[in-house]
């Protein structure tokens, strides 16, 4: 039986950049780009579903995010996760990687005994690849990235296959470990019916709240009670739950601010005949070279 707990993350639907989409403090405006559940997550929440099918255990999917990223954990819900935290709190806003990687790893600590870890290898926003190994790196345990597959677990190791250039590795690793999965490494399975129906009711805290607002006949902390009577509610971890160091989180907590986004159209130029000559193709390469695109 092994508890896998996976990082997920709702993105900016970034094929779909228009207007506006930088706030005054230079972070991300969120809520005015679609929003679309970061498909190497999916992956990596299908192979954590899988060493459940195989050995047994359960899943469990977090995400750090604004109140509407309690959507990517429905539809975790409807995949097959067991339990699912939204982590939110507006002092966690505008986060790089530092403090993103440091708040999920305090709410993993929260969790707790854990056998495995999974993340998707990249997020289609950001694009560092740096939380994955930075909250193994929070958390003191081995990691492994660009993973395809789990091949085996046996006394208290894991053996993983993961692409390398060229070609793929094999590794052993002592449990726990965080495991970056790359997209091709599984075919998530279709949302289940039944817990769609079972779950699509499902809210957190935020979500509450806002059912809340200027309804006076509505006390959230009775509507929670109700939601976690109907296991419909969606536990959600704020700065009051984590025992964070509030000047390693949210803005305060980031070295790193994003300067400026725009969507970058490649529109065709003029054109020009290269000779298929070594004296051609060197020319060419030279000109690529002084155009810094090699
Ligand atoms: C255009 C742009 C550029 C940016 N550049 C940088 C930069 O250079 N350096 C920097 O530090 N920050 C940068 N940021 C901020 C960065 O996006 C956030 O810190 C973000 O929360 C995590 O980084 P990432 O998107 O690169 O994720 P990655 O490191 O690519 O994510 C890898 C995996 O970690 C997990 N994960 C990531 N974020 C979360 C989350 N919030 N909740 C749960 N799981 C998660 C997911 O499994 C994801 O697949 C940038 C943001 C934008 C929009």
């Amino acid at each position: 039986m092994f508890h896998s707990i996976v990082l997920v993350k709702q993105v900016p639907d970034t094929t779909n950049i228009t207007g506006q989409v930088m706030k005054e403090d230079g972070t991300v405006n969120r809520a005015k780009l679609p929003a679309i559940f970061n498909f190497e997550d999916i992956v990596a929440l299908e192979l954590a579903l899988k060493v459940k099918d195989k050995f047994g255990g359960k899943v469990t999917a977090i995400t750090m995010g604004p109140p509407r990223a309690s959507d990517i954990l429905r539809e975790c819900l409807y995949m097959g996760a067991d339990t699912v935290y939204a982590i939110s709190d507006r002092k966690f806003a505008g986060a790089d990687t530092l403090a993103t990687s440091y708040v999920l790893s305090e709410a993993i600590k929260k969790i707790g005994d854990y056998d495995f870890i999974f993340a998707g290898r990249q997020a289609i926003d950001g694009d560092t690849a740096q939380v994955g190994p930075q909250t193994a790196e929070k958390l003191g345990i081995p990691q492994a990235t660009y993973v395809e597959e789990i091949l085996d677990i046996k006394d208290g190791k894991a053996k993983i296959r993961k692409k390398i250039d060229g070609g793929f590795e094999i590794v052993e690793a002592k449990l726990p470990v965080l495991l970056t999965v790359i997209k091709g490494a599984a075919e998530p399975r279709p949302f289940s019916s039944k817990k769609v129906m079972q779950y699509k009711g499902a809210k957190s805290l935020m979500d509450l709240e806002k059912l809340t607002e200027g309804n006076p006949l509505l006390y959230i902390d009775t509507l929670k009670h109700e939601y976690e009577e109907r296991n419909l509610f969606i536990p959600t971890l704020t700065t009051d739950d984590l025992p964070v160091d509030l000047t390693r989180i949210g803005i305060k907590g980031s070295p790193t601010k994003v300067y400026k986004i725009e969507s970058v159209v490649l529109a065709g130029g003029n054109q020009e005949r290269i000779e298929p000559t070594k004296k051609g193709i060197g020319e060419l390469i030279d000109k690529l070279i002084d155009d810094h695109i090699f």
